[in-house]
């Protein structure tokens, strides 16, 4: 079964709520008007249980059908802190936010799901639709689990989707193994001793030390961790000092680091601040490193991977397929898939501006194509 008919049958209704929620982006936790939509619309397609305000904004609806497993199917609400730079009908009515990550067509595509599934209701059991805030470096998937999401509506399983400018319109891709990158990020301050710029015998300069200390950490990645295994680790800031003949007395640096396991993930938060506390005091500076943790990477469990692939070709054809395309970007899916099996997939935008350019829009051709994946993927796993 391609495209499901009934669903291509109201992609005009799906375009239209697509561009009105894309013309009324709202920002992490505060997309009020955008949940007020999806609430109204679920219930309009008579969803059996419509639930606001957790997490926040997060909407959660169940379809019921009698006994069976649940199945928990997701898309996120919230916009980006950009000025849209693109031209159409749709464009953005809130003065620098923007849908620009695409999320006005997830949420588009998981309504297309629902008012068919509520209409047609073939399967056993219960699909949870979850309509999340804040993915955008905000953790809404983690604000809704911690809201009790999964002891509310104890889902089996749970799928998700992204749109991925660049690769062909409509094509799906979704693999066992990682999909998107843990995302953890540092601030760290050298406390030196200041003198004068002639004077380098009286200082404990911050500035040497933290350029050695730029290179130092990325012996992590070179001599420290498995070349198999992916990581990066990038200083990103490096501010100090305010004028030609003094020598600071302290150094701050930023960056961030990624990898998609867990087990380097481990490592790198044990020996990071190690490496730089003991370089700085090589130096006779002292360094206090805050790591903070982020989202955790999104690792596909297998299983659900290979239904998720059988579901896409079922709806695409030649078009999916479980080619692997890790991305070093982060996700927060990866919450829901540490509590709960499941995998989440590309869907091609085609020829768009990247994710997060101001001249993105997500590509309306997908709405059928996402929303029927979305809807097989319950019909299959609720026989
Ligand atoms: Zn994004
Ligand atoms: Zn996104």
């Amino acid at each position: 079964m391609p495209i499901i008919n009934r669903i291509a049958g109201f992609h005009n209704e799906m375009i239209e709520w697509r561009h009105d929620i894309h013309s009324n982006p709202e920002l992490a936790y505060q997309e009020k008007k955008t949940a007020k939509k999806v609430a109204a619309l679920l219930k309009d397609f008579g969803v059996d249980e419509v639930v606001e305000g957790i997490g926040g904004t997060g909407v959660v609806g169940v379809i019921k059908n009698g006994e069976g497993k649940k199945v928990a199917l997701r898309a996120d609400m919230d916009a980006l802190p950009i000025r849209e730079a693109n031209q159409c009908d749709h464009v953005s009515n809130n003065d620098g936010v923007m849908h620009a990550c695409g999320h006005d067509g997830h949420t588009t595509m998981l309504l297309g799901a629902a008012k068919y599934l509520a209409e047609t209701r073939k399967f056993k059991g219960q699909v949870i639709l979850v309509f999340q805030p804040a993915e955008e470096g905000f953790a809404g998937a983690k604000a809704m689990i911690d809201d009790g999401l999964f002891e509310k509506f104890p889902a089996d399983s749970i799928y998700g989707m992204h749109n991925m400018p660049g690769l062909e319109t409509g094509h799906l891709r979704v693999a066992p193994g990682p999909m998107m990158a843990a995302a953890d990020n540092f601030d760290i301050k050298i406390s030196g001793k200041g003198a004068h710029g002639a004077m380098p015998e009286d200082s404990i300069d911050p500035i040497v030390c933290g350029s050695a200390l730029v290179q130092a950490i990325q012996s992590l990645v070179s001599r420290n961790s498995d070349p198999k295994k992916t990581l990066v680790v990038s200083v990103t800031k490096f501010n100090s000092g305010h004028a030609y003949n003094v020598i600071p007395d302290y150094a701050e640096l930023s960056g961030t680091i990624r990898y998609f396991d867990q087990e380097t993930g481990k490592f790198i938060r044990k020996k990071f601040p190690k490496i730089v506390e003991d370089l700085c005091a090589t130096y006779g500076a002292k360094a206090e490193v805050d790591y903070k943790e982020g989202y955790p990477p999104t690792i596909n469990e297998n299983t659900s991977s290979e239904f998720a692939l059988k579901v896409a070709k079922e709806v695409a054809g030649s078009n999916a397929s479980d080619q692997q395309m890790p991305m070093m970007g982060s996700e927060d899916f990866s919450y829901f898939l540490q509590e709960k099996p499941g995998a989440y997939a590309w869907i091609g935008n085609g020829n768009s501006a990247s994710l997060h350019n101001p001249s993105y829009d997500f590509n309306d051709d997908n709405l059928p194509i996402g929303a029927s994946f979305l809807a097989r993927i319950a019909e299959n796993k609720l026989l």
